[in-house]
């Protein structure tokens, strides 16, 4: 099975994305993941990408396809596997079907996570990153015993360079210009699931359970 997570920054996808990995034992490809990783190493493509995300901007859609095809293409992803945060523009999502049309693969459910634009600047702002295991946390919604530590395994927590009010904003307008049109693309399809993402976790994650069908 293949999936595709839509929803704004800070809707859910990273944590949804988990729990649908543990549950059906999908390959998670999130380009966000694979670029700060680019940007933590130090390569050229992380230095080219770093001033992009700092902005809240969009990386070039060419950059961020090839990456996208190659990690499609790696073993784990054979059985099956899950995009959070690809795609995010028209062009991406049009590569993206002409890359799977040549390896026989197709998608087969796009989940869009719905969340007032209000609550996801909150919700950014006070959301904390594992360096360690990569956890998320909220400081309001499970706020972690210490601060600056996190629950599940002792490692530190760090707030994305991205997630300043300031560029949420920038993000959250450019969600809404570049990649909210993919929800009708993906609807004319017929693959799209929209689900409420303003509710508890596992309300949620039930809702996206019934959407994959399994
Ligand atoms: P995310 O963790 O998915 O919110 O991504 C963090 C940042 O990485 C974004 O704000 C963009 O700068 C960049 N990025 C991630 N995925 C993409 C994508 N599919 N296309 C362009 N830029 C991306």
């Amino acid at each position: 099975m293949n999936v595709i997570l839509l929803g704004a920054p800070g809707a859910g996808k990273g944590t949804q994305a988990e729990k649908i990995i543990a549950a059906y034992g999908l390959a998670h490809v999130s380009t966000g993941d694979i670029l700060r990783k680019a940007v933590a190493d130090g390569t050229l493509l992380g230095l080219e990408a770093k001033r992009y995300m700092d902005a809240g901007e969009l990386v070039p859609d060419a950059v961020v396809i090839g990456l996208v095809e190659s990690r499609i293409a790696e073993p784990d992803a054979e059985s099956g596997f899950i995009l959070d945060g690809f795609p995010r523009t028209e062009a991406q999502a049009e590569a993206l079907d002409g890359a799977l049309s040549e390896m026989g693969e197709r998608i087969d459910a796009v989940v869009s996570i719905d969340v007032d634009p209000r609550v996801i600047v909150e919700r950014l702002t006070s959301r904390r990153t594992c360096k360690a295991c990569k956890k998320i946390h909220s400081l309001i919604a499970d706020p972690p015993a210490d601060p600056g530590t996190c629950d599940a395994c002792g490692g530190e927590l760090y707030q994305r360079d991205d997630d300043t009010e300031a560029t949420v904003r920038n993000r959250l307008d450019v969600y809404e210009r570049a990649t909210a049109p993919l929800i009708d693309y993906y609807r004319d399809k017929a693959l799209l699931h929209a689900i409420d993402g303003d509710r508890p976790v596992d309300v949620v994650f039930a809702d996206v359970r019934a959407a994959l069908g399994v």
